[in-house]
Protein backbone atom coordinates (compact mmCIF):
# COMPACT_ATOMS: atom_id res chain seq x y z
CA UNK A 1 0.00 0.00 0.00
CA UNK A 2 1.06 3.55 -0.48
CA UNK A 3 1.64 5.47 2.94
CA UNK A 4 3.09 9.07 3.82
CA UNK A 5 6.41 8.61 5.78
CA UNK A 6 9.10 10.96 7.43
CA UNK A 7 12.21 9.12 6.55
CA UNK A 8 14.74 11.12 6.92
CA UNK A 9 15.91 13.87 9.28
CA UNK A 10 15.31 17.49 7.79
CA UNK A 11 13.86 16.18 4.67
CA UNK A 12 10.57 16.54 3.84
CA UNK A 13 7.97 13.39 4.07
CA UNK A 14 7.61 10.96 1.06
CA UNK A 15 4.96 8.80 -0.76
CA UNK A 16 6.60 5.48 -0.23
CA UNK A 17 4.98 1.61 -0.84
CA UNK A 18 4.92 -0.44 2.03
CA UNK A 19 3.92 -3.53 3.00
CA UNK A 20 -0.09 -4.20 3.93
CA UNK A 21 -0.55 -4.47 7.21
CA UNK A 22 -2.56 -7.78 8.52
CA UNK A 23 -4.46 -7.55 11.94
CA UNK A 24 -3.20 -9.87 14.49
CA UNK A 25 -5.00 -10.90 17.62
CA UNK A 26 -6.99 -8.07 19.51
CA UNK A 27 -6.20 -5.62 16.50
CA UNK A 28 -8.38 -3.79 14.36
CA UNK A 29 -7.75 -3.01 10.29
CA UNK A 30 -9.06 0.09 9.00
CA UNK A 31 -9.23 1.87 5.50
CA UNK A 32 -8.68 4.79 5.86
CA UNK A 33 -10.99 7.59 4.38
CA UNK A 34 -9.27 10.60 5.82
CA UNK A 35 -6.40 11.97 8.09
CA UNK A 36 -5.77 14.97 9.26
CA UNK A 37 -2.71 17.39 8.41
CA UNK A 38 -1.56 18.65 12.28
CA UNK A 39 0.93 21.81 12.10
CA UNK A 40 2.42 19.69 15.44
CA UNK A 41 4.09 17.37 12.74
CA UNK A 42 5.87 20.37 11.28
CA UNK A 43 7.25 20.61 14.64
CA UNK A 44 8.41 17.12 15.09
CA UNK A 45 9.98 16.76 11.47
CA UNK A 46 12.22 20.13 12.83
CA UNK A 47 13.56 18.20 15.34
CA UNK A 48 16.72 17.35 15.24
CA UNK A 49 18.25 14.16 15.20
CA UNK A 50 19.95 14.03 19.04
CA UNK A 51 16.38 14.43 20.44
CA UNK A 52 14.20 12.34 17.71
CA UNK A 53 12.13 10.24 19.89
CA UNK A 54 10.64 8.17 17.07
CA UNK A 55 11.77 5.30 15.32
CA UNK A 56 12.28 6.04 11.48
CA UNK A 57 10.32 5.81 9.17
CA UNK A 58 7.25 7.05 10.72
CA UNK A 59 4.21 6.94 8.78
CA UNK A 60 2.56 10.03 9.74
CA UNK A 61 -1.16 11.05 10.40
CA UNK A 62 -2.61 11.30 14.04
CA UNK A 63 -5.79 12.17 12.81
CA UNK A 64 -7.17 9.26 11.45
CA UNK A 65 -11.13 7.96 10.15
CA UNK A 66 -11.67 4.98 8.32
CA UNK A 67 -14.27 2.19 7.67
CA UNK A 68 -13.34 -1.24 9.56
CA UNK A 69 -11.45 -3.67 6.57
CA UNK A 70 -10.87 -6.54 8.62
CA UNK A 71 -10.81 -7.74 12.45
CA UNK A 72 -8.08 -9.65 14.35
CA UNK A 73 -8.31 -12.99 16.29
CA UNK A 74 -10.40 -12.11 19.22
CA UNK A 75 -11.69 -8.72 18.04
CA UNK A 76 -15.99 -8.17 19.03
CA UNK A 77 -18.58 -5.72 18.87
CA UNK A 78 -17.26 -4.41 15.44
CA UNK A 79 -18.88 -5.31 12.04
CA UNK A 80 -16.93 -4.81 8.43
CA UNK A 81 -17.77 -1.43 6.46
CA UNK A 82 -18.64 0.39 9.98
CA UNK A 83 -17.30 3.87 9.90
CA UNK A 84 -15.19 4.77 13.13
CA UNK A 85 -12.97 7.34 14.36
CA UNK A 86 -9.44 6.85 15.72
CA UNK A 87 -9.40 8.38 19.30
CA UNK A 88 -5.49 8.58 18.85
CA UNK A 89 -3.83 9.59 22.25
CA UNK A 90 -3.48 5.44 23.19
CA UNK A 91 -2.94 4.30 26.69
CA UNK A 92 -2.51 1.23 28.88
CA UNK A 93 -6.01 1.20 29.35
CA UNK A 94 -5.27 -0.32 32.62
CA UNK A 95 -3.96 2.38 35.10
CA UNK A 96 -5.71 5.00 37.17
CA UNK A 97 -6.14 7.79 34.60
CA UNK A 98 -6.84 5.38 31.43
CA UNK A 99 -9.55 3.90 34.13
CA UNK A 100 -11.07 7.36 34.06
CA UNK A 101 -10.78 7.47 30.13
CA UNK A 102 -7.82 9.64 30.64
CA UNK A 103 -6.04 7.77 28.15
CA UNK A 104 -3.59 11.00 27.02
CA UNK A 105 -2.48 10.91 30.35
CA UNK A 106 -1.75 7.43 30.86
CA UNK A 107 0.79 6.52 33.78
CA UNK A 108 2.52 3.49 31.82
CA UNK A 109 2.54 4.59 27.99
CA UNK A 110 5.94 5.35 28.49
CA UNK A 111 7.34 2.57 30.50
CA UNK A 112 5.52 0.08 27.69
CA UNK A 113 6.40 1.87 24.91
CA UNK A 114 2.59 3.04 23.72
CA UNK A 115 2.71 5.72 21.06
CA UNK A 116 -0.10 7.21 19.52
CA UNK A 117 -0.86 6.41 15.77
CA UNK A 118 1.54 9.04 13.83
CA UNK A 119 3.62 10.26 16.75
CA UNK A 120 5.61 7.27 16.60
CA UNK A 121 3.44 4.24 15.86
CA UNK A 122 2.39 4.12 12.25
CA UNK A 123 -0.08 6.61 11.70
CA UNK A 124 -3.13 7.60 9.39
CA UNK A 125 -1.79 9.00 6.13
CA UNK A 126 -2.08 5.32 4.51
CA UNK A 127 -4.25 3.28 2.15
CA UNK A 128 -4.82 1.43 5.64
CA UNK A 129 -3.89 1.81 9.51
CA UNK A 130 -3.62 -1.15 12.09
CA UNK A 131 -5.37 0.02 15.69
CA UNK A 132 -4.09 -1.94 18.32
CA UNK A 133 -7.29 -2.62 19.97
CA UNK A 134 -11.50 -1.88 19.09
CA UNK A 135 -11.25 0.72 22.18
CA UNK A 136 -9.86 3.35 20.37
CA UNK A 137 -12.25 3.58 17.65
CA UNK A 138 -15.57 5.75 18.20
CA UNK A 139 -18.50 5.18 16.09
CA UNK A 140 -19.10 8.36 13.19
CA UNK A 141 -22.93 7.56 13.40
CA UNK A 142 -23.45 9.81 10.48
CA UNK A 143 -20.70 12.37 10.71
CA UNK A 144 -18.55 13.16 7.40
CA UNK A 145 -15.20 11.12 7.40
CA UNK A 146 -13.77 15.01 6.21
CA UNK A 147 -15.66 17.16 8.04
CA UNK A 148 -15.22 14.70 11.17
CA UNK A 149 -11.65 13.61 11.37
CA UNK A 150 -9.91 17.07 12.53
CA UNK A 151 -12.20 16.83 15.52
CA UNK A 152 -9.77 13.71 16.82
CA UNK A 153 -7.22 16.83 17.56
CA UNK A 154 -7.81 19.81 16.19
CA UNK A 155 -11.23 19.40 18.33
CA UNK A 156 -10.74 17.34 21.01
CA UNK A 157 -7.65 19.02 22.04
CA UNK A 158 -9.21 22.57 22.35
CA UNK A 159 -12.67 20.83 23.94
CA UNK A 160 -10.28 19.58 26.33
CA UNK A 161 -8.29 22.77 27.11
CA UNK A 162 -11.70 24.77 26.92
CA UNK A 163 -13.82 22.66 29.63
CA UNK A 164 -11.23 23.07 32.54
CA UNK A 165 -12.02 26.84 32.22
CA UNK A 166 -15.59 26.45 31.83
CA UNK A 167 -16.34 27.67 35.56
CA UNK A 168 -14.63 31.01 35.01
CA UNK A 169 -16.20 31.89 31.17
CA UNK A 170 -19.75 33.17 33.17
CA UNK A 171 -21.61 35.61 31.15
CA UNK A 172 -19.92 39.11 30.85
CA UNK A 173 -16.78 37.34 30.47
CA UNK A 174 -14.06 37.04 27.42
CA UNK A 175 -12.08 33.99 26.33
CA UNK A 176 -8.94 34.82 24.58
CA UNK A 177 -8.09 32.71 21.44
CA UNK A 178 -4.16 33.01 19.86
CA UNK A 179 -3.35 31.32 16.60
CA UNK A 180 -6.86 30.81 14.71
CA UNK A 181 -5.56 27.89 12.61
CA UNK A 182 -6.76 24.32 12.83
CA UNK A 183 -7.25 24.27 16.34
CA UNK A 184 -8.02 27.57 16.95
CA UNK A 185 -10.82 27.90 14.44
CA UNK A 186 -12.99 24.64 16.38
CA UNK A 187 -11.79 26.65 19.83
CA UNK A 188 -13.89 29.41 18.44
CA UNK A 189 -16.86 27.47 17.71
CA UNK A 190 -16.08 25.13 21.00
CA UNK A 191 -16.15 28.48 23.47
CA UNK A 192 -19.44 29.85 21.27
CA UNK A 193 -21.52 26.51 21.93
CA UNK A 194 -19.76 26.11 25.47
CA UNK A 195 -20.25 29.62 26.85
CA UNK A 196 -21.85 32.80 27.31
CA UNK A 197 -17.92 34.34 27.06
CA UNK A 198 -17.39 37.23 24.60
CA UNK A 199 -13.99 35.67 21.93
CA UNK A 200 -11.48 37.75 21.09
CA UNK A 201 -9.18 35.74 18.30
CA UNK A 202 -5.67 36.81 18.09
CA UNK A 203 -3.99 35.95 14.66
CA UNK A 204 -0.77 37.39 12.90
CA UNK A 205 -3.12 36.41 9.26
CA UNK A 206 -6.01 38.61 7.96
CA UNK A 207 -6.52 35.48 6.11
CA UNK A 208 -6.87 33.45 9.39
CA UNK A 209 -8.56 36.32 11.27
CA UNK A 210 -11.35 36.78 8.67
CA UNK A 211 -11.90 32.61 9.07
CA UNK A 212 -11.96 33.62 13.00
CA UNK A 213 -14.73 35.98 12.42
CA UNK A 214 -16.80 33.63 10.32
CA UNK A 215 -17.22 31.17 12.79
CA UNK A 216 -17.89 33.11 15.20
CA UNK A 217 -15.02 35.56 17.11
CA UNK A 218 -16.66 39.03 18.37
CA UNK A 219 -13.39 40.40 18.19
CA UNK A 220 -10.80 39.82 15.91
CA UNK A 221 -7.36 41.54 16.41
CA UNK A 222 -3.85 41.18 14.62
CA UNK A 223 -1.33 39.33 16.92
CA UNK A 224 1.36 41.86 17.90
CA UNK A 225 2.98 44.02 20.22
CA UNK A 226 0.22 46.21 19.99
CA UNK A 227 -2.20 43.26 20.49
CA UNK A 228 -2.27 42.84 24.38
CA UNK A 229 -3.13 46.61 24.62
CA UNK A 230 -6.39 46.11 22.35
CA UNK A 231 -8.02 43.24 24.54
CA UNK A 232 -7.34 45.33 27.75
CA UNK A 233 -8.91 47.56 26.40
CA UNK A 234 -11.79 45.70 25.10
CA UNK A 235 -12.35 44.30 28.49
CA UNK A 236 -12.55 47.89 30.16
CA UNK A 237 -9.09 47.06 31.45
CA UNK A 238 -10.19 43.65 33.56
CA UNK A 239 -8.50 41.48 31.10
CA UNK A 240 -9.48 37.72 30.13
CA UNK A 241 -10.91 35.43 32.43
CA UNK A 242 -9.21 32.60 30.08
CA UNK A 243 -6.24 32.66 27.48
CA UNK A 244 -5.82 29.67 24.89
CA UNK A 245 -2.51 29.84 23.07
CA UNK A 246 -2.47 27.72 19.88
CA UNK A 247 0.78 28.73 19.23
CA UNK A 248 3.26 28.80 22.18
CA UNK A 249 5.97 30.80 21.09
CA UNK A 250 7.35 33.78 23.10
CA UNK A 251 5.74 36.52 22.00
CA UNK A 252 2.47 34.32 22.06
CA UNK A 253 3.22 33.72 25.89
CA UNK A 254 3.60 37.13 26.51
CA UNK A 255 0.67 38.21 25.21
CA UNK A 256 -1.12 35.30 27.28
CA UNK A 257 0.48 36.84 30.30
CA UNK A 258 -0.33 40.23 29.30
CA UNK A 259 -4.15 40.14 28.82
CA UNK A 260 -4.51 37.65 31.63
CA UNK A 261 -7.11 38.67 34.20
CA UNK A 262 -6.97 38.34 37.60
CA UNK A 263 -7.79 34.78 38.91
CA UNK A 264 -8.08 33.69 34.88
CA UNK A 265 -6.81 30.63 33.03
CA UNK A 266 -3.76 30.39 30.88
CA UNK A 267 -3.91 27.09 28.63
CA UNK A 268 -0.26 26.70 26.97
CA UNK A 269 -1.74 24.42 24.28
CA UNK A 270 0.25 24.99 21.21
CA UNK A 271 3.99 23.28 21.09
CA UNK A 272 5.90 26.32 20.25
CA UNK A 273 8.32 25.17 22.90
CA UNK A 274 8.48 28.78 24.82
CA UNK A 275 8.05 28.60 29.15
CA UNK A 276 5.94 31.52 30.60
CA UNK A 277 7.49 32.43 33.99
CA UNK A 278 4.79 31.67 36.85
CA UNK A 279 5.80 33.71 40.12
CA UNK A 280 4.47 35.91 42.23
CA UNK A 281 4.32 39.26 40.75
CA UNK A 282 4.88 37.76 37.41
CA UNK A 283 0.90 37.64 36.40
CA UNK A 284 -2.09 38.65 37.78
CA UNK A 285 -3.32 37.23 41.13
CA UNK A 286 -3.79 33.84 41.01
CA UNK A 287 -3.77 33.16 37.55
CA UNK A 288 -3.78 29.30 36.45
CA UNK A 289 -1.38 28.37 33.85
CA UNK A 290 -1.88 24.87 32.41
CA UNK A 291 -0.20 22.89 29.61
CA UNK A 292 -2.94 20.12 28.04
CA UNK A 293 -2.44 17.44 25.88
CA UNK A 294 -5.49 16.36 23.52
CA UNK A 295 -8.16 14.52 25.67
CA UNK A 296 -10.03 11.58 26.90
CA UNK A 297 -11.65 9.21 25.20
CA UNK A 298 -15.19 10.83 26.89
CA UNK A 299 -14.24 13.68 25.98
CA UNK A 300 -13.48 12.57 22.03
CA UNK A 301 -17.36 11.36 21.88
CA UNK A 302 -18.56 14.70 23.40
CA UNK A 303 -17.13 16.70 20.32
CA UNK A 304 -18.75 14.50 18.00
CA UNK A 305 -22.01 14.69 19.54
CA UNK A 306 -21.57 18.37 18.92
CA UNK A 307 -20.81 18.48 15.80
CA UNK A 308 -23.66 16.10 14.97
CA UNK A 309 -25.47 19.22 16.77
CA UNK A 310 -24.07 21.32 14.29
CA UNK A 311 -22.48 23.15 16.80
CA UNK A 312 -19.20 22.69 14.99
CA UNK A 313 -17.99 22.61 11.94
CA UNK A 314 -14.40 22.03 11.04
CA UNK A 315 -13.28 24.05 7.77
CA UNK A 316 -11.37 21.45 5.07
CA UNK A 317 -9.00 21.57 2.47
CA UNK A 318 -8.85 18.25 0.38
CA UNK A 319 -5.55 16.28 -1.34
CA UNK A 320 -4.99 13.10 -2.31
CA UNK A 321 -2.19 11.33 -0.95
CA UNK A 322 0.33 11.97 -3.45
CA UNK A 323 -0.25 15.44 -2.64
CA UNK A 324 0.37 15.43 1.16
CA UNK A 325 3.95 16.52 0.92
CA UNK A 326 2.31 19.80 -0.57
CA UNK A 327 0.05 20.23 2.05
CA UNK A 328 2.64 20.30 4.97
CA UNK A 329 4.08 22.73 2.61
CA UNK A 330 1.33 25.04 2.58
CA UNK A 331 0.48 24.35 6.05
CA UNK A 332 4.01 25.64 6.96
CA UNK A 333 3.64 28.44 4.34
CA UNK A 334 0.63 29.37 6.42
CA UNK A 335 -1.26 28.80 3.32
CA UNK A 336 -4.26 26.39 5.04
CA UNK A 337 -7.13 28.45 6.14
CA UNK A 338 -9.02 25.45 8.52
CA UNK A 339 -7.23 21.80 8.16
CA UNK A 340 -6.10 20.13 5.23
CA UNK A 341 -7.38 16.85 5.17
CA UNK A 342 -5.90 13.71 3.26
CA UNK A 343 -7.76 11.19 1.40
CA UNK A 344 -5.88 7.91 0.80
CA UNK A 345 -8.04 6.34 -0.66
CA UNK A 346 -9.82 9.13 -2.80
ZN1 LIG B 1 -2.03 17.45 16.16
ZN1 LIG C 1 -2.71 3.79 31.22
Amino acid sequence: MKALQYRTIGAAPEVVTVPDPEPGPGQVLLKVTAAGVCHSDIAVMSWPAENFPYPLPLTLGHEGVGTVAALGAGVTGLSEGEAVAVYGPQGCGRCAKCAEGKENYCLRADELGIRPPGLGAPGSMAEYMLVDDARHLVPLDGLDPVAAVPLTDAGLTPYHAIKRALPRLVAGSTAVVIGTGGLGHVAIQLLRALTPARVVALDVSEDKLRLAREVGAHEAVLSDARAAGAVRELTGGVGAEAVFDFVGVEPTLATAAAVAAVEGEIAIVGIGGATLPVGFGSLPFEVSVYSPYWGSRSELAEVLALARSGAVSVHTETFSLDEAPRAYELLHEGKINGRAVILPNG
